[in-house]
């Protein structure tokens, strides 16, 4: 049995997903795609075996073709298409972020916990990475002993015009919100945003940022945004603990010495850097879906912590200090 997609949203990763998800994994084929450019969704459309472009969103969620959707439309757009998928029983890939204010968050919450099953789920793609994957592993495993700091750095080459200063934080630091949820097995309970010198690079943007964020149990985190490096996209991730540390090796495959130097590639974007974690990814949705096994992968609830974070990130970085993060109470369906 496979799995016929809908895609809503074709821009850069709603065509990298469908790639991966026609003719992919336990038989998916992308069988509708929407875009708010008609156009791109037909162009796209004309290229895949099975698929039809649909005018609008809200007609791929309905259409009977459609077992189960993913959302990679623009973030202001996901609360609509993934309420609707969640109202018509369908399964909902959504990349993050699941919602831009967490008051929308909020509501796709509770329709899920109103479904009583668990449908959606959100594209922290860091968790399928085999290299975090293995970083976990080694915290969990105790190679470290207790962790006590943790340093990470998110790297951009550059970002396009439309790129705001809150974008840093609420779209590219939020992957590091929840790699750091999930990495530590806890909720973040306060957060500030720090403002070093300007980079002369940024134009009007506030960049680099420094968020430092204080865990449940007091592990304290420091994340380096900086968006316009022009080396390459480079993450970063070391956990310090009592006994030893942990870091993320460097991603490039080869390392060549010559001429008195050593150097190793870089990848040039999120594209290169995290294309195998993208594939696991929806490897795995695909067969949690088909399997109608529950899904495991990051939750509503996940998408709703995340935002409040990163909203209390937002007016620290806003009116500067501490802020305390308040969750509501987490719900039985996501414990
Ligand atoms: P993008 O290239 O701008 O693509 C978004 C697409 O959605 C565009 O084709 C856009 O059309 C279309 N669209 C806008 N509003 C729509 C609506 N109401 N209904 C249907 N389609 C609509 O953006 P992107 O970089 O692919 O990002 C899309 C999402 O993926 C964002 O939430 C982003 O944060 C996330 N993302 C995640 C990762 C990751 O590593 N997990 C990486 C990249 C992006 P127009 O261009 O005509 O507006």
């Amino acid at each position: 049995m496979g799995l016929d997609i809908g895609v809503i949203g074709i821009g850069m990763i709603g065509q990298e997903h469908v790639r991966r998800l026609d003719g992919g994994p336990g038989g998916s084929r992308v069988v509708a795609v929407a875009d708010a450019d008609a156009e791109r969704a037909a162009g796209v459309a004309a290229q895949l075996p099975a698929a039809k472009a649909l005018p609008s969103g809200e007609e791929l969620v309905a259409s009977d073709a459609v077992d189960a959707v993913v959302v990679t439309s623009w973030g202001p757009t996901h609360e609509p298409y993934v309420l609707a998928s969640i109202a018509a029983g369908k399964p909902v890939f959504c990349e993050k972020p699941l919602a831009t204010t967490q008051e929308a968050c909020r509501r796709i919450v509770a329709a899920e916990v109103a479904a009583g099953r668990r449908l959606v789920q959100v594209g922290f793609n860091r968790r399928y990475d085999p290299a975090h994957r293995a970083l976990k592993r080694a915290v969990d495993g105790g190679a470290i002993g207790a962790p006590l700091l943790v340093h990470c750095a998110h790297r951009n080459a550059s970002v396009p015009p439309h790129y705001t200063r809150d974008m840093s934080i609420a779209d590219t630091a939020v992957h590091e919100i929840d790699e750091l949820r999930w990495l530590l097995d806890q909720e973040i309970a306060a957060v500030q945003v720090f403002t070093p010198r300007k980079s002369s690079r940024g134009g009007e943007l506030q960049d680099p940022l420094l968020l430092l964020l204080e865990m449940a149990d007091g592990v304290l985190a420091d994340v380096e945004v900086s968006v316009n490096v022009h080396y390459g996209y480079e993450i970063r991730c070391e956990v310090s603990g009592e006994t030893g540390t942990v870091e993320l090796a460097d991603p490039a495959p080869v390392r060549i010495r010559r001429e008195g130097a050593v150097a190793g590639l870089v990848p040039a974007d999120w594209r290169e850097r995290f294309a195998l974690s993208y594939d696991v990814e929806l490897r795995e949705w695909v067969d949690t879906v088909v399997g109608g096994r529950p899904f495991q992968g990051p939750s509503a609830w996940d998408g709703l912590a995340a935002q409040v974070v990163s909203d209390a990130a937002l007016r620290s970085l806003h009116a500067g200090g501490r802020v305390a993060v308040e969750l509501p109470e987490r719900p039985g369906l996501y414990r």
